[in-house]
């Protein structure tokens, strides 16, 4: 027993192993496409999070296509274990903006730091390792919702797991399916909606409970209801542990109590503030605000109650 108990282990580390690779490997090539765009310095250090995660863009340009510019030599600083939110009209770049931090792409002129390093300059797998990002529409592996949620953190006990999705408001839905957390979901499993999906990605950032969490479009396709309880959750959290995360929001209900406010135009920030500072201003934040604001009193229920983007 004692001579097989070592090649049972050894294989069970080696399925792990390959397991983990085969979940990168998806993740490599199907859900972020990303290392095609980019290129690691040789002896990259890691990087180092000594202020606790600030952000700058310092003059950014960025473009898909040469002829098509997204930024615009933007600048901007996110505070370390401040909430911010990011708002702009469709196609303005918030998600290009995600985009560059987690190094699928890099910037074609200017530099963004995190914690004063260049992240050009370090180890791309440190960098990612300190992100979780909620993207607009989280793909599910073919396996269990237990699986699913635990992926980026394989080690996390059962409990953790439960625990994180008691804190995205999906465990009690979880129970109700056939196999509990043992339901197998994605496309050849158990189809489950757009907002209980949503909810299994947030379990699963919250569960990685990286230094850097970014939020885009993460609860747009919930109702109103469900994604305020899950937003006070989510808050909670966040400012419990002084993380710093950006939200990429529509409806403006969702980020309003951010601790600064950016609102992109054209590839620029055209404002930026409090919600306090931004109504007072006046300006497109204000306008946008007292829209959305009369369609949710007109409706009853919310705006944009779902719309798709
Ligand atoms: P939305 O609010 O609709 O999600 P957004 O502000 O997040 O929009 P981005 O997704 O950052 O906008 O896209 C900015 C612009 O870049 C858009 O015009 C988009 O069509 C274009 N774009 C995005 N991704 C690519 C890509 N991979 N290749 C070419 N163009 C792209």
């Amino acid at each position: 027993v004692f001579q097989l108990s070592v090649p049972l282990n050894f294989l069970g580390s080696v399925y792990r192993e390959l397991r983990q690779s085969l979940l990168d490997m998806e993740t490599l090539f199907s859900l972020q496409k990303v290392n095609a765009n980019i290129q690691e310095k040789p002896n990259a250090p890691p990087l180092v999070l000594s202020k606790g995660g600030e952000i700058k863009f310092e003059n950014v340009n960025f473009g898909y296509h040469p002829d098509r510019p997204i930024l615009k030599n933007l600048s901007l600083t996110i505070p370390a274990g401040k909430k911010v939110a990011v708002v702009g009209p469709s196609g303005c770049g918030k998600s290009t903006l995600l985009r560059l931090l987690f190094r699928s792409y890099d910037v074609q002129g200017g530099r963004i730091l995190i914690d004063d390093q260049d992240i050009r300059d370090v180890n791309v797998d440190s960098l990612r390792r300190s992100i979780g990002v909620v993207p607009q529409d989280t793909p599910l592996f073919n396996d269990t919702v237990e699986h699913n949620i635990r992926y980026g953190s394989i080690d996390a006990t059962h409990e953790e797991v439960v625990a994180a999705a008691q804190r995205a408001r999906v465990h009690d839905i979880i129970q109700q399916f056939p196999d509990g957390y043992q339901t197998k979901v994605g496309e050849r499993g158990l189809m489950i909606s757009g907002g209980e999906k949503q909810r299994l990605a947030v379990s699963r950032i919250l569960l990685k409970d990286p230094p850097l969490l970014f939020f885009d479009e993460a609860t747009s396709a919930l109702d109103t209801h469900t994604e305020q309880a899950l937003m006070v959750n989510i808050n909670g959290i966040l400012r419990e542990k002084g993380r710093t995360s950006v939200f990429v929001a529509h409806r403006l209900r969702t980020i309003f109590d951010s601790d600064i406010i950016i609102v992109l135009n054209e590839g620029k920030v055209a404002e930026m503030g409090t919600h306090r500072e931004l109504i007072d201003r006046a300006g497109v934040y204000a306008e946008l605000w007292s829209a959305q604001e009369t369609r949710f009193h007109d409706d009853g229920t919310s705006q944009n109650e779902g719309e798709e983007e």
